[in-house]
């Protein structure tokens, strides 16, 4: 039974570095992520980060900043990358969200996380 306990031990004190490396990207990944707006998605992005490292945070900069936050990694872009496609159903009450989904009047954020407020903002900004 010692035996057993103390490879546990050994295991971990092998293990512990390597996952407190990991928890680093992990919380790396999860703030580039929040910071550009995706709040929602940080907890599955902290596991990306923590298994995938680099790449995880690489894909999470490469997201569309979705937030008015400061970022503290890159200067803001005055232009988004990407072609939004939500649009207002009638004045003010049914909307469809930049991911497809149409909401009802009363849904304020979207099962994707993004926020009405901002979905109809970004139209406003880039509506030729
Ligand atoms: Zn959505």
């Amino acid at each position: 039974m010692a035996n057993v306990v103390g490879s546990a031990v050994g295991i971990f004190l092998l293990l512990f570095p390597f996952i407190l490396w990991c928890c680093l990207w992990g919380f790396t990944t999860k703030a580039v992520v929040i910071n550009r707006g995706y709040e929602s998605e940080g907890r599955k992005y902290f596991w990306y980060g923590f298994w995938f490292g680099m790449f995880a945070v690489i894909v999470a900069f490469s997201k569309p900043q979705i937030s008015d936050t400061v970022q503290p990694f890159a200067p803001r872009r005055v232009t988004p990358r990407w072609e939004p496609d939500g649009v207002v159903l009638d004045n003010g009450g049914i909307w469809k969200c930049t991911c497809g989904t149409v909401n009802g009047s009363g849904v304020a954020v979207c099962q994707c996380g993004r926020r009405k407020v901002d979905v109809l903002a970004e139209q406003g900004g880039t509506r030729r």
